[in-house]
């Protein structure tokens, strides 16, 4: 011990007793203790390398899912948002409020334009019925359409052919933007 630096009494990291350190390194009383610490830290590490390992598991996993898996995750995520931001609006193309279930309808199909499936203007609440079973009902779409974001903003959405590859940090990223949108506007509901 350097001259100067008397060892004060210190608590015993496994049992309630204090002792006084011969240097700064013990941290425990006693032998026993010490064994006890060294059997509480070698399960700590394995603990973590489980965790690690299955960490890494996870991961590898994901990577290996096909880029489409999150293109639908994404989706469903947009959509989620799509129909909480519409929560006060009736079914665009054909104006019902009743349905068996809401839906997120794309005014420019997925498979015909898959760079604007997670367009804002290009998705609107609708009906079971207009969705599915009339593919859209593109024809009373386009009118409400026009009458809600402005017939330039159509026609954008019309002109708008230059195709688009998204990317799993693209989807990530996304997803994280719609998620808190989505937060947002729950929030700001429960509020009003
Ligand atoms: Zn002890
Ligand atoms: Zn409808």
């Amino acid at each position: 011990m350097a001259k100067g630096k008397t060892p004060k009494p210190k608590k015993c990291r496994i049992c309630p007793k204090k002792f006084t350190p011969v240097n700064s390194l013990q941290i425990v009383c006693c032998p026993s203790c010490a064994i006890q610490y060294a059997k509480q830290q070698s399960e700590r590490k394995q603990k973590q390398s489980e965790a690690d390992s299955r960490r890494l598991w996870n991961k590898r996993k994901a990577a290996l899912k096909p880029l489409k898996h999150w293109e639908d995750m994404t989706q469903r995520v947009v959509n989620d948002y799509i129909r909480e931001r519409d929560r006060d609006l009736p079914c665009i193309s054909c104006g019902t409020w009743v349905t068996v279930q809401w839906e997120a309808g794309h005014y420019r199909s997925r498979g015909a334009a898959s760079h604007l499936r997670y367009n804002e203007d290009n998705i609107h609440k609708q009906c079971h019925h207009c969705n599915d079973n009339l593919s859209s009902n593109a024809i009373p779409y386009r009118a409400a359409l026009v009458e809600k974001i402005g017939l330039e903003r159509v026609l954008a959405l019309e002109n708008n052919n230059t195709p688009h590859r998204y990317t799993r940090e693209e989807l990530d990223a996304l997803r994280a933007e719609y998620r808190a949108k989505t937060r947002a506007l729950k929030k700001q509901q429960e509020a009003a």
